[in-house]
């Protein structure tokens, strides 16, 4: 790989964890990692070298989506409007038993397409069939820490189906590949299967995603169920003991928050999601207090539509200030911690989420020509709530290009969009008593 010269672009940096923009700086690559950024001087062309002008735009780390089901973009629009309930157990679940493994692969190729386009690198991906998806993140050249969903009913066997998979893919893919037990959640796992996951995950030395708490009733149907929240399973059953990735996680109590900011549990969080739910907003500030690691999360895009964290760190900042009935919450700065730092503490890459010498080179150029950028009084600001991923220019991971003026290089979107419109027919099929699993209420 010839090295490669970002040039002239400003630079959002994290020092101590305090974001700074380095402005007319250049950043240097070799192979897969950032070698130095030091501001631009003159230039003398080498061969060996590929240079981007970035004149004019702004460099940041490439965003990691801390929850997703990304293949889960070919139902995108299927079930609108309707309340949790119904969504999984009336359209979700069933539509879900019609997948192949063919489906998820060109179902992950899109909602990868979609996530390069919005200036993601890397993403927790949560879903089936997922060799599927390992071999998309594999052809595509983003990261991926894969985790192939269970639920308790299908039992132990499908359950090793997923440890094989964790043995097949954990660090391929130049490392751009890790992979993490996915048991559903503890409202569709109970807890001997949750012991068992927890088991699993230390013998394979592996971390754990999941889904908890995400509505207060579920809050209340665990203390009916088993006395205890959904956070307190979690410890009782061991999960909490290996590093986990919470999806949602809303409405901690106290006794939760000691627990969380004992473990290595970090954060996915997912306003659009609660939003378009109709679902209760969770005030982040105690995370924040606790020094509990949270990071942006698209969900699937049969209830985001979208796989854009832009899009969520904009509404992320709006709900918490509304939450807590106060402009002062969600300041600037604590937005960009979670949305680029936040999303590597709480997928565990050290080497991620900061432009700084030394760190993996997952590199996004923006560009800052819109009207609505201009002035740039406050770059932080711009970049928050008046920057969208549609001007996302340049993507960059593990020191390769991956889309450019917003052209893909190592993907065909005209041979995904036919592969997957030419699946849809079947897929929102549905067959009456066929579901994947049973929301419970
Ligand atoms: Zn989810």
């Amino acid at each position: 790989m010839a090295g490669l010269l970002v040039r002239d672009c400003d630079v959002l940096q994290f020092n101590n964890g305090q974001p700074e923009f380095l402005i007319h700086h250049n950043i240097r690559v070799e192979e897969n990692r950032i070698e130095a950024i030091y501001p631009t001087g003159e230039w003398q062309s080498n061969p060996d070298i590929k240079v981007i002008d970035a004149g004019g735009m702004l460099a940041v780390p490439g965003m990691i989506n801390t929850h997703a089901h990304v293949p889960m973009v070919l139902f995108r629009g299927v079930a609108e409007d309707v309340p949790l309930e119904e969504w999984f157990n009336d359209y979700i679940f069933p539509m879900e038993s019609n997948l192949t493994p063919e489906d998820v692969y060109w179902g992950a190729m899109l909602g990868i397409a979609e996530m390069i386009e919005a200036g993601i690198t890397c993403v927790a991906d949560h879903y089936f069939f997922m060799d599927s998806v390992a071999e998309a993140i594999q052809k595509s050249g983003i990261r991926g820490d894969l985790a192939w969903a269970v639920f308790e009913h299908e039992g132990l066997e499908k359950l090793d189906e997923t440890t094989a998979f964790i043995t097949r893919w954990q660090g391929q893919a130049n490392d751009r590949i890790r992979t993490w037990l996915g048991p559903h959640s503890p409202y569709l796992c109970g807890p001997e299967f949750l012991k068992t996951c927890a088991q699993k995950a230390v013998e394979l030395d592996v971390g754990i995603h999941l889904h908890v708490s995400e509505t207060k009733e579920q809050v209340a149907l665990s203390r009916q169920k088993y006395g205890m929240t959904p956070i307190r399973l979690l410890e009782e059953t061991g999960i909490l003991e290996r590093p986990t990735i919470l999806a949602h996680c809303l409405f901690p109590e106290e006794e939760d928050l000691v627990l969380l900011r004992n473990h290595p549990a970090g954060i996915g969080h997912a306003p659009k999601t609660y939003m378009r739910a109709g679902l209760e907003l969770g005030s982040l500030q105690p995370y924040l207090d606790n020094q509990i690691p949270i990071g942006l999360a698209s969900d699937g895009a049969a209830s985001n539509s979208t796989l854009d964290l832009y899009e969520q760190m904009r509404l992320m900042g709006l709900t918490q200030k509304i939450v807590e009935g106060d402009a002062r919450s969600m300041p600037l700065d604590d937005i960009l911690r979670i949305a680029f730092l936040g999303g590597a503490n709480v997928c565990r890459h050290s080497e991620l989420g900061n432009l700084k010498p030394g760190n993996l080179a997952d590199i996004v150029l923006i560009r800052q020509d819109r009207a609505s950028q201009i002035p740039r009084l406050n770059i932080a600001a711009n970049l928050v709530y008046a920057s969208s991923a549609t001007d996302v220019d340049t993507v960059i991971c593990d020191g390769q290009i991956l889309l450019q003026g917003r052209q893909h290089l190592t993907l065909n979107k005209d041979q995904i969009k036919q592969e997957v419109e030419g699946r849809l027919e079947k897929l929102v099929t549905r067959v009456p008593g066929r579901k994947v699993a049973v929301y419970p209420t």
